[in-house]
């Protein structure tokens, strides 16, 4: 019998939380965000299901947006963190893409080695968040050697926010957007998940979901749930073995779990090489047998053990979920230490995907 881990994406949660942007953001173009492989859920399967339905895909690395568009995805490409070399400038060009020019460097390339045909840029404009972008006095002037370039077919203005998702909230950013794109009769793109479940009045014309597409929660403080969101993956697996221990006993390396009274300790097949986090320390919420309960003792390579006392009927072959339908992602994050974006994306080819 297979090792019984188990990845289930949903192609309905994923159509339904991008129908819940489009319904938050309702006069907006929305991207579904894919880079990252599809946040950990595969670009391909994620592009199937969602290219029926979207007014684009905004992604990162340049092969992964060249097989969308080979794949027969007409609409639009937006490579989020642009180029690197000036050679790929002639793909963006023959593939369609749309690029983000975020440096002095990429504005060097496009008057340099301009693209064989004019392509949609958007030009990123740093607000704050103090990685990518031009700075906001420097906007106008990138705009007028962008044009002189003649290498652009459109133009968007864009930014990604810092804290759309925390209580610094977005207004210092969007002053110092409004500030650098003032008097320009350009698109806007300025909203991630967070502004665009929270702050509409960043929508603008195009807005770009990425971790409610998955059905993760942005926000510390609201749930997915709260949003209206359906967990896309679900990771489970089963009790592989069960260890009736004594008071005292000790679970695992480093032997970090003792037992306080007589326990039953069920071994589910699932470790840090499929991708759970290591760092969930003991209490790491688990669902087993359809009971919630908690981790015990060190995540090793290829198990986690668990506190069979809330499931009494456990045995071996019980299913369990680690996280997805019946309990958070956004649980088991909090609980490591971590984001729903962290679990999702690291979660290991050899856990077998099923579609439904
Ligand atoms: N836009 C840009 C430029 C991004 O880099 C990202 C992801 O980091 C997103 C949108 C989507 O962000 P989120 O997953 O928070 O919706």
């Amino acid at each position: 019998m297979a090792r019984p881990i188990r990845a289930t994406i949903s192609a309905p949660a994923l159509r339904h939380n991008y129908a819940q942007a489009k319904a938050a953001a309702p006069r907006s173009r929305v991207l579904a965000v894919v880079k990252a492989n599809g946040y950990g859920h595969g670009l391909d399967r994620v592009a199937r299901s969602l290219g029926p339905v979207v007014d684009g895909f905004g992604t990162l690395e340049i092969e992964g947006a060249v097989r969308l568009r080979e794949s027969g995805f007409a609409g639009e490409i937006v490579l989020l963190e642009g180029f690197f070399e000036a050679s790929e400038l002639a793909v963006i060009a023959g593939a369609r893409l749309a690029t983000s020019v975020h440096s002095e460097e990429q504005l060097r390339m496009l008057h340099a080695s301009p693209p064989p045909t004019p392509i949609d840029i958007y030009l990123k404009i740093n607000t704050g968040m103090n990685r990518l972008g031009i700075a906001p006095r420097a906007a106008k002037g990138a705009l007028d050697r962008i044009r002189e370039s003649g290498a652009a077919k459109s133009i968007t203005l864009m930014t990604h926010f810092a804290n759309a998702d925390g209580p610094a909230g977005v207004a210092e950013a969007m002053r110092r957007f409004e500030e650098a794109t003032q008097g320009l009769a350009l698109p806007r793109s300025l909203a991630n998940s967070a502004a665009i479940f929270a702050h509409p009045e960043t929508h603008a014309d195009t807005v770009r979901e990425g971790v409610a597409l998955y059905g993760a929660t942005p926000f510390a403080d609201r749930s997915a749930e709260q949003l209206g969101l359906k967990p896309v993956m679900t990771l489970t697996s089963q009790v592989i073995a069960v260890q009736e221990l004594e008071p005292g006993d000790t679970v695992g390396y480093g032997s970090t779990f003792r037992c306080d009274r007589a326990m039953r300790i069920g071994v589910v097949a699932c470790g840090y090489a499929d991708g759970y986090p290591r760092h969930a320390p003991s209490g790491t919420p688990v669902v087993v047998g359809g009971v919630r309960t908690k981790t015990v003792g060190r995540v090793s390579m290829d198990m986690i053990t668990v506190d069979l006392k809330p499931v009494s009927h456990a045995r071996v072959g019980t299913p369990v979920t680690l996280w997805g339908e019946g309990l958070p992602i956004d649980e088991v994050a909090v609980a490591s230490g971590t984001v729903g974006y962290e679990l999702m994306c690291a979660v290991m080819p050899r856990v077998p995907i099923i579609e439904v």
